[in-house]
């Protein structure tokens, strides 16, 4: 099972946020989108960082309330590491835990096509394994 097989179906909605964006108004759209990770983009619609939960319990831990009035920006992840669509979920399983985050841009040619988190990896890989112990058993009845 590829990265492109995930995107299949959960589909390449990806929420972005500005710069500008300020943390509280960050941290509103993860709550009330259910999700646990924004992408910043410039103007030219170009991947600037990632804030995910983390930054902003590192945010509030480090500045109290006052975070919340910081901007993105501030608390970003710069180097945002991504993943292509033909990328196995092995290959993405081992780049996230070796990076110690659950999010991952999936980027073409330089083109957003969407997100996974690590809640997408492993529901894929649990219908793997269940395929896997089908195709098992009905070996082991055939034979
Ligand atoms: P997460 O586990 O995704 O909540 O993120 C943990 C930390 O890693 C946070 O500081 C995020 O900004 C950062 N992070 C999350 N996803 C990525 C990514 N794809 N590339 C680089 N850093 C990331």
């Amino acid at each position: 099972m590829f990265v492109s097989d995930i995107l299949s179906e959960k589909g390449g909605l990806v929420y972005t946020v500005t710069p500008g964006t300020t943390v509280g108004q960050v941290s509103r759209q993860l709550s009330t989108r259910r999700i646990g990770s924004v992408l910043i983009v410039d103007r030219l619609d170009r991947v600037a960082g990632i804030v995910s939960e983390r930054d902003i319990v590192h945010a509030v831990a480090t500045h109290g309330v006052g975070a919340l009035e910081l901007e993105a920006a501030q608390v970003m992840t710069r180097n945002v590491v991504s993943c292509d669509p033909d990328d196995s979920i092995d290959d993405v399983m081992e780049t996230m835990t070796r990076g110690r985050f659950r999010h991952l841009p999936v980027v073409r040619h330089g083109e957003l096509l969407g997100l996974i988190s690590i809640g997408d990896v492993v529901k894929a890989r649990l219908a793997e394994a269940s395929h896997e112990t089908e195709a098992l058993r009905a070996y082991i009845v055939a034979g």
